[in-house]
Order: C-alpha cells, then sequence, then structure tokens
C-alpha cells in the first residue's frame, strides 16, 4: 500500500508506494546516537518513493557502505540507506515520520545485543495519555504569573 509521511516541520513530505507490512527495529550505537533511541524503519523501494521539499535534506555518509538524512531545518530523520551491497535500491524509513502506521507490525530486530536497559518499556510503567500531557502544557503559562 502507499503511505505518507513527513518531518516535524514539513518541509520534506514523501509518499511510499508499495509498502510492506513490517518494519525492523536496529539497536546499533550508530542508529541509537542518530535517532536517540532504537531505530524503527520500514523498508521500501528507493524508485517507489516520491519526495519533495529536497532542498531540505542533509545527507551524511556515516559509514562506507550507508547514508543517513536529516531534515537541514527540524532534524528529524528521514531514511538510512546503503549505498552498496545488494540490497542498494531499497530506503529505510523511519516509522515514526509516517501519518499511519496501522497494519504494521515488527518482525525482525538487527544488533540484538547492543540492545540496553533503556530499549525496553517494563510492565507497570505510569503514563500519560496526549490529553493529559496537553493538560500540563496548559499550566505552563501559568507558571509565569
Ligand atoms: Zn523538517
Ligand atoms: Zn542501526
Amino acid at each position: 500500500m502507499d503511505r505518507t509521511g513527513r518531518c516535524l516541520c514539513g518541509a520534506v513530505k514523501f509518499t511510499a508506494k508499495n509498502t510492506p507490512d513490517t518494519f525492523s527495529a536496529c539497536y546499533c550505537k550508530d542508529c541509537q546516537r542518530w535517532v536517540g533511541g532504537p531505530y524503527h524503519g520500514i523498508s521500501v523501494p528507493t524508485g517507489d518513493l516520491e519526495i519533495t521539499g529536497r532542498e531540505h535534506i542533509r545527507v551524511y555518509k556515516s559509514s562506507d557502505f550507508a547514508e543517513r538524512a536529516n531534515c537541514k531545518n527540524c532534524g528529524s530523520a528521514l531514511w538510512w540507506r546503503l549505498t552498496k551491497s545488494k540490497y542498494f535500491g531499497k530506503t529505510s524509513i523511519p516509522v515514526g515520520l509516517l501519518d499511519d502506521t496501522s497494519g504494521l507490525t515488527l518482525n525482525h530486530e538487527l544488533f540484538t545485543d547492543y540492545k540496553n536497559n533503556t530499549n525496553a518499556v517494563p510492565d507497570g510503567v505510569e503514563g500519560m495519555t496526549s490529553g493529559e500531557v496537553a493538560k500540563l502544557i496548559a499550566t505552563f503559562d501559568e507558571d509565569k504569573k
């Protein structure tokens, strides 16, 4: 199916055609440094990726076999892509950029030996909904008075 997405500021938008219904997680230190935690990516054929706002993209050659792209304006991680190997031709996009993630399931993990105590959500962790967070943010201005 086709899936749309964008960076945080909206300068870069994309439509990915022929997306799979699975994605993978990577725990390597490069990914963790890049996105600040585990990287959850969906792999799509590069030729099926339509991108607008390319002038806002900065591509970083993160190793001799791969590149990582970010939005120059907001810093969002946009893609990870092999530049060598038989997997050349695929682009991995962070699932968090997608407007709609319905139907997607995690089916593969990489660098599992780099998984650490910060990468899992233990049972019973206290949580807040978006509505509860919004109520808290609404109190920020009152704090100044
Ligand atoms: Zn952006
Ligand atoms: Zn990685």
